[in-house]
């Protein structure tokens, strides 16, 4: 049986010990949901027209039809969501086009609150990174490197999410694209993520860890939850993304266990 041996959980094989029926997956020790519930409540990027809050609309009911359902009209950039290479590099792969493989990964999980709070415009360098490496060994190759802030305590507020200043400009913290460059370049990583809104800071606007990540075909994960459940180490993150031909991003189910 293949997943015995390649199995990179214990838990994996664990649950197939003795197993006479079918393969069981078994049961992880600790098992963290790191998505928020998207609803129209939920804060977002505004963009003139072009972007907006899920709209829900139920098209069938079972008082009228006997069978209930809704239609949805959303970015793809909406709540806990991946954004695929594509999304700032021409030709580059979409959401659909991500293997299996890069969407089960080592969660390497960044305490950033420290700094998010003395500065909301506090940017991750890779002095950052090498920190958090000399308390926590060399960041996993494969790995995703997810920057706990703390913002997820203002997801309840589209004003305090964003954090807009007088003249429009947001200020939530970000990484910056030496990080970056440092991560894809030196660390193999297979993404990144944060709690915020974007990956960079709220008041960047030339999106430079947007492009050093997507130039480099790797994703991101924005508006994670619950990070602060997840140990630095030590976890796997199950990125359950929607498969959409051409996808630059979309929805995700994102699980951390270990
Ligand atoms: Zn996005």
């Amino acid at each position: 049986m293949p997943l015995m041996r390649a199995s990179p959980l214990p838990w994996l094989a664990v649950g197939l010990v003795g197993c006479a029926g079918p393969p069981s997956l078994g049961s992880p020790a600790h098992l963290v949901d790191l998505t928020h519930t998207l609803s129209p409540r939920f804060p977002y990027i505004a963009i003139g027209d072009l972007t907006f809050p899920i709209r829900i609309t139920e098209i069938s009911s079972f008082e009228k039809a006997g069978v209930y359902s809704n239609k949805w009209e959303l970015t793809e950039h909406n709540g806990t969501h991946i954004d695929a290479p594509s999304h700032f590099a021409a030709h580059a792969r979409g959401l659909d086009e991500l293997q299996a493989r890069e969407l089960f990964v080592p969660a390497a999980v960044i305490d950033f609150r420290a700094q998010a709070n003395a500065d909301p415009d506090a940017l991750v360098g890779v002095a950052d990174v090498q920190a958090w490496e000399r308390a926590h060994g060399p960041v996993p190759a494969r790995a995703a490197v997810l920057l706990w802030t703390g913002w997820e305590s203002r997801a309840g507020s589209q004003t305090t999410f964003v954090n807009a200043g007088p003249d429009g400009t947001m200020h939530f913290p970000g990484f910056g694209e030496a990080a970056v460059t440092f991560l894809v370049s030196e660390r193999q990583v297979s993404g990144i993520g944060t709690d915020t809104l974007s990956v960079d800071r709220g008041r960047d606007t030339g999106f430079a860890a947007h492009r050093a990540l997507f130039g480099a075909d790797k994703w991101a994960l924005e508006c994670l939850a619950h990070l602060g459940d997840v140990p630095p180490v030590g976890a796997t993150l199950i990125v359950g993304a929607v498969k959409v031909e051409h996808a630059s991003g979309g929805p995700a189910r994102v699980f951390a266990v270990w």
